[in-house]
């Protein structure tokens, strides 16, 4: 990844990570492919539904603290703005933040703009987020119509950032680019890292870069056992932390799907270490977390101890709670690689994985540690999973996965999944808040929601009964998972 920010556009994941859309098998066989970095299976030919690159960048610029975005799209690209926003402001109440809005607009590219060009209407919509939100920095993220016609929005916002004298940054983050719709993260990350960053002046040394989602301070309490202290990006920081990032001591995700490619930037070019350790879900996870932000911190003094005292802090609820689920059986629905941190918590709650799906999946990572593999240090905690397969949401798939394996629950991370559950009868669990399953708390809290969960299952059964599904039996037996 040698000077990544001295080029406009990242490079989509589908060539960069040799993302895959569609797999079935094992766990340790698509370990085995991805270790060779060979393709497992064709793509489909056929899709029911997707999603779009824009919406991942959106979850990274739409949160960012005093900016607006200009969507240089038409109208339907935009649609998904609203839903962000209600996320936004409840985040950051829920953080002890003051909330605020989303504040986007939309050029609203029509077809004679997309034969005449639409670089008019772009500086307008600039101007007018400018004039009407008085933003610290603008986002521009570009759509299938701008890319096809090519408007240079790279220039328009150079030259209306001297003009408005404030950062202005274009996303490049087409639908039509690639397969996997994490690829936005990368566009959106890109972005900031080459229009935003700045090379550090200083280094804080108790400071570790969060790279999550709209999530609670659960991190704050962690770090602090180890005298460190968090800094959460991208949502709700405001433009100087994003500025500052660089200083930090650091950088972790809670997801290395969403954190790899920035994280590896900021290693490479800003000199800030990346944490070669798993997420923190799961007690083993966790440790590995902790030993290796103390190595980089100069903590490794005092992480024994922490680790230990915790371990012994949570053991007699993790024994009751282990207790009380042995027998269940889960099937995991997630992102890639959040979906093996999911399969590292719920082993440790002693839940049998019966079944897991990822959204995509990156044959490798970012980074001269390309080779390292949540799946695999998943498959070492919590063993082979017969049920495993790479599907971006097909409702048909996910339904015969589900017919066949029948799981007590499901844990997904995405809300459209859980209607799909509850019409199958089974009881789902919606991770949409990552950060509070992290660490020891947050094994012992998915613990107690699972509980609680599998009390629903007698009234969802009943809801089972009433509910048709539109596949005919002959459709839900073929073999092959992509017809
Ligand atoms: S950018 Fe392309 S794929 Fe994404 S919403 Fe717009 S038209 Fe659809």
């Amino acid at each position: 990844m040698a000077n990544a920010t001295g080029v406009a556009e990242v490079e989509i994941r589908d060539t960069r990570l040799k993302s895959i859309m569609a797999f079935h098998g094992k766990a340790s066989e698509l370990q085995e492919f991805s270790r060779q970095l060979k393709k497992p299976a064709a793509d489909r030919c056929f899709t029911q539904c997707s999603d779009c690159a824009q919406m991942c960048a959106g979850t990274v610029t739409n949160h960012v603290r005093g900016s607006a975005v200009v969507y240089h799209s038409p109208m339907g690209c935009f649609a998904n703005t609203p839903v962000q926003n209600e996320a936004t402001y409840n985040a950051a109440l829920a953080r002890g933040l003051e909330p605020f809005d989303v504040r986007s607009v939309c050029s609203n590219i029509s077809e004679k703009d997309t034969i005449y060009g639409g670089l008019k209407k772009l500086r307008d919509a600039v101007k007018l987020a400018y004039d009407r939100f008085v933003p610290t920095c603008i986002f521009i993220q570009s759509s299938c119509a701008a890319g096809i016609v090519g408007d240079d929005i790279e220039s328009v916002a150079d030259e209306m950032a001297e003009e408005l004298g404030i950062p202005i940054v274009p996303v490049f983050c087409e639908g039509f680019k690639s397969k996997a719709w994490s690829t936005g993260f990368d566009a959106g990350y890109h972005g900031i890292l080459r229009k935003i960053a700045q090379k550090p002046e200083k280094r804080q040394k108790d400071l570790v870069n969060i790279f999550n989602f709209l999530g609670t301070d659960t991190f704050t309490p962690m770090l602090a056992k180890i005298g460190l202290r968090p800094n959460y990006l991208v949502p709700l920081a405001d433009l100087e932390t994003l500025r500052t990032m660089t200083e930090a001591a650091c950088s972790t995700e809670v997801c290395e799907t969403l954190g790899t490619y920035i994280t590896t930037v900021l290693e490479e070019e800003f000199g800030v270490p990346k944490v070669h350790a798993p997420s923190p879900y799961g007690i083993k996870w966790t440790d590995e977390w902790y030993r290796e932000i103390a190595r980089l911190t100069g903590k490794t003094d005092i992480v024994e101890k922490v680790i230990e005292e915790e371990h012994k802090r949570i053991q007699p609820e993790l024994d009751e709670l282990k207790k009380e689920l042995a027998g269940l059986k889960v099937y995991i629905y997630a992102g890639d690689s959040y979906a093996h941190n999911l399969g590292s918590l719920v082993h440790d709650l002693g839940v049998e994985i019966v079944g897991m799906t990822t959204l995509h999946h990156d044959m490798k990572i970012d980074g001269e540690d390309a080779q390292h593999s949540t799946l695999q240090e998943m498959i070492d905690v919590a063993g082979d999973i017969e049920e495993f397969t790479v599907c971006n949401k097909q409702p048909y798939e996910v339904i015969k996965h589900l017919k066949k394996v029948k799981p007590d629950f499901m844990i997904v991370r995405h809300m459209n999944m859980t209607i799909l559950a509850a019409k199958l009868g089974i009881p789902s669990i919606f991770e949409g808040e990552i950060n509070v399953s992290a660490g020891y708390d947050g094994l012992l809290l998915t613990g107690r929601r699972i509980k609680d969960l599998i009390k629903a299952k007698k009234i969802l059964a009943t809801l089972a009964e009433y509910n048709e599904f539109p596949y005919t039996d002959w459709w839900l037996d073929q073999e092959e998972n992509y017809i």
